[in-house]
Order: C-alpha cells, then sequence, then structure tokens
C-alpha cells in the first residue's frame, strides 16, 4: 500500500479502516464473521466500527503455539462538527466543533480542512433500515485567526485559543443561503445531499481534517510532512508486514488497528474493549481443530492465559523526537533523534507497557534484524503521555514493549518525521512476523 496515498485517504478512523480492509481484502485477507470456523494457516480480518483486526492463522497448533502481536491506533486528534453545528455570524454560516483528543490548538487554525465521515440513513421506500455510507466533502473550510492589528500583543505574549469561542468553523457564505431555509439544519441538507436520492439522514459522526496533502521535505527529501502520522506511520508499516508475511508454523501473527486511543480507548471499539479478547478466544478455539482425532483429555491445549503470557505484543504509536529548538524539554541522555531508528519507550510510572522482559525481547530483535534503536523517557519534572500498551497488556497479561517512530510537531494537524524511520519500523515489524 503506497504511504502517501494511504495518509491522503485515510481522513477519519472509518477511512483508515475502509483502506486497510480493502488492502487486506487485495491480498486473501477472508472476512472473519466471529462464531465461524476458522482454517489453520489462513489470512482473516474482523471489523468492528472504526477498528479492525488482521491475523494469520498457524499451520498448526503446539503447545508452544504464542501469539505474535503489533497494535496501533486508527484515530487522531482533531475537531467534530457537532450533533447541532449551524450559526450565523457576520453573513457567515459557520459550524459548532466539538474537540476529539488533544489536537494542538494553534495548529488549525488558517488551515484549509476538508469535512468527511460516516452517515447513518434510511432509504426512503423502506424508512426503517438505517444503513451507513462512508463521504468525504468536496469542499474546502476555514477557522482563521484574528488578525494582528486586532490582536495586538499576540506575537509577544503567545496566541491564546479559547476552543469553544474560537474553534466554530466558516463553512458558507450567508448570502448563498435561502432565507427561506431552516437555519438550524444548513448542514444537515448540505450532508443529506451525499446520500442516494430521496434518502433521510438520521444522524451523523463528522470531523474536519487537512486538506493538504502529504509531501517530501528537507534538502535531501529526508522528511515526511503530513497531518495524521501519529499514527497512521505506524498502522502502515504493521500493514505492510502482515501482508508481506507468511503464516507461522505454530504462532499466531495478530495485526491490531483500534479507534478512540486519543480519548482513552473505553470504548466498544477501543483497546480497553473486549475486541481483541473475543477475537484471540476464537483463534484460540482453532487448537481444537487442528487435533481433530485426539481425544479431549490428551490435546495440546494451554489455556490461552497461558498462551497470552508466553505471547509478545509490539505497542506501536509515535515517538517524540528531540526539538532542535528545544532540547531542554528533553532528558538529555534519553532524547531520540530524527532518522536513527526506532524508539524503545520506557516510564518507571508505568505510562508505558515497557518491562524489562519485553524490552530485552525487542533488543534483540531489532539486534537480529539490524535496527538500530533509540531510548526515550522523559523529565522528571514533566508528565509522559501513554498509548493502548499498558490497556492491552494488563487486561490480557500481554508482555508488551512500547515503541514509535521519533517524530516533531506531534498533534499538530500538520506533523514530520523522517522517512528512513518509517523504513526502519516496517523492518523491524516484518522481524516480529518472520
Ligand atoms: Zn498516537
Amino acid at each position: 500500500m503506497e504511504f502517501f496515498e494511504f495518509l491522503n485517504t485515510a481522513v477519519t478512523p472509518y477511512h483508515t479502516v475502509d483502506a486497510l480492509k480493502s488492502y487486506f481484502r487485495e491480498n486473501s485477507f477472508a472476512n472473519f464473521d466471529c462464531g465461524s470456523a476458522l482454517e489453520p494457516g489462513k489470512a482473516y480480518f474482523v471489523c468492528r466500527g472504526a477498528s479492525i483486526i488482521a491475523f494469520r492463522t498457524p499451520k498448526a497448533w503446539s503447545e508452544a503455539s504464542k501469539f505474535r502481536i503489533a497494535l496501533a491506533h486508527t484515530d487522531f486528534p482533531t475537531l467534530k462538527i457537532s450533533p447541532n453545528p449551524d450559526g450565523m455570524n457576520a453573513g457567515v454560516c459557520t459550524l459548532h466543533t466539538e474537540v476529539y483528543g488533544s489536537p494542538l490548538y494553534t495548529s488549525w487554525l488558517d488551515r484549509d480542512l476538508g469535512y468527511a465521515g460516516m452517515l447513518a440513513y434510511v432509504d426512503a421506500a423502506d424508512g426503517q433500515t438505517l444503513k451507513t455510507k462512508l463521504f468525504r466533502g468536496e469542499k474546502l473550510f476555514r477557522i482563521p485567526q484574528l488578525a494582528v492589528h486586532l490582536n495586538r500583543g499576540v506575537n509577544q505574549d503567545g496566541l491564546k485559543v479559547n476552543p469553544q469561542i474560537d474553534f466554530n468553523a466558516l463553512w458558507a457564505g450567508a448570502s448563498n443561503c435561502s432565507a427561506s431555509e431552516n437555519r438550524k439544519n444548513l448542514f444537515v441538507k448540505a450532508l443529506e445531499k451525499e446520500l442516494p436520492a430521496e434518502a433521510r439522514l438520521i444522524d451523523f459522526d463528522v470531523q474536519l481534517f487537512d486538506a493538504q496533502p502529504a509531501n517530501r521535505g528537507g534538502f535531501n527529501d529526508e522528511w515526511i510532512y503530513s497531518g495524521r502520522l501519529d499514527n497512521l506511520s505506524s498502522c502502515h508499516a504493521i500493514a505492510e508486514a502482515i501482508v508481506g508475511a507468511k503464516s507461522a508454523e505454530n504462532d499466531c501473527l495478530v495485526a491490531c488497528f483500534f479507534n478512540n486511543e486519543e480519548v482513552g480507548s473505553t470504548t466498544r471499539e477501543g483497546a480497553a474493549g473486549n475486541f481483541l479478547k473475543s477475537v484471540l478466544d476464537s483463534i484460540a478455539s482453532l487448537q481444537n481443530d487442528c487435533h481433530p482425532g485426539v481425544r479431549e483429555h490428551d490435546r495440546a491445549q494451554a489455556p490461552l492465559s497461558s498462551t497470552l503470557a508466553e505471547s509478545i505484543a509490539l505497542s506501536i504509536d509515535m515517538a517524540h523526537a528531540e526539538h532542535p529548538n528545544h532540547t531542554e524539554k528533553y532528558e538529555p541522555n534519553h532524547a531520540p533523534l530524527l532518522g536513527k531508528g526506532i524508539v524503545l519507550k520506557t516510564n518507571a510510572q508505568k505510562r508505558y507497557a515497557s518491562d524489562l522482559m519485553s524490552s530485552a525481547q525487542l533488543r534483540l530483535l531489532c539486534e537480529k534484524a539490524g535496527i538500530p534503536l533509540q531510548v526515550f523517557i522523559t523529565r522528571n519534572d514533566m508528565p509522559c503521555g501513554s498509548t493502548v500498551g499498558p490497556t492491552v497488556s494488563a487486561n490480557l497479561g500481554i508482555p508488551t514493549v512500547d515503541i514509535g517512530e521519533p517524530m516533531l510537531s506531534m498533534h499538530s494537524i500538520r506533523e514530520m518525521m523522517a522517512a528512513s524511520d518509517h523504513a526502519d519500523m516496517i523492518k523491524l515489524v516484518e522481524a516480529l512476523f518472520c
């Protein structure tokens, strides 16, 4: 899957999953319906909302069978169009938005903003059966800054953004909207144009996104500039590796892409939900089918919990590279550099899942694959971020290590990273699945 095409296509978590699903389908992964039988040595995927799990079953289960798992998230900080968004001010139709996750506020101003998401609707003839439609609007919206002349001191004091006041998006000139139209439903009317004729919109989940395509940057084209690198970059690396892998003799290879990491993961489709556990349960039941001629008590059945305890998960999410203008923000001996390889993230307060043995396994894997490794810890006087790693590791008992590609401008509408680090990450996940 071409990386930039993926970055430009995956503008909401729904689009991320749609792109991954198409990629898996094209590469002969079968759609797995939890409850149906699995075959050994085959590739499957299963979706729940804007999350997707792809896996390759082993050729045969043995007592030594394990799971080798890679985890990433499909969502990113954004502004969501609120349920009743319409406003009109100063001759302009505006949309109220709600903040999702922790975007870097100032980066959303003066950008060309697209809008996209999922629509729930009913056909006119039926009127009852809910259907969904993935859509991406073709127009560009904007959230303009106040001019410096009207905000004297902004360059000295810094720009303070109040998300309730400043995040109304300008989407249409009011003179273009007929006076007879219900001003409370202007945006819904616009969304209905995306539906089949006569369909009625019932609800929507729509967000804004940076409409500028991904670009190469740096004098030697060594960097990548794009929206949503956190965490589409990791999703892409995992997808490339699981598609390129072959089924292992005894181990099951699992690639997980979870929605809602940016808001804490405790949702039906998030990493704290039961999605992964239910898929692993289904896979584990395959071990019975692999030994059909053997009597129940003779089967080599390790309980799922002990299989998981012997397994390994790489929790892959972006890492902070050292900022050349702000080196004081980093722990001097643990400041990863752009273009210098994969980052192992550890934290004594356990905001990351990495522990002694999972970190040691990662170090060996990197050594074996010839991949450079850097270590990140935060300064003791600064709080640490987190990932899906601790959640999955604590809930399922899987030894997990938190890793990532170093980047700058994390959570900005436009982020940057080094192309070589992405190539290293693909190589690392390939080594996990090899
Ligand atoms: Zn992330």
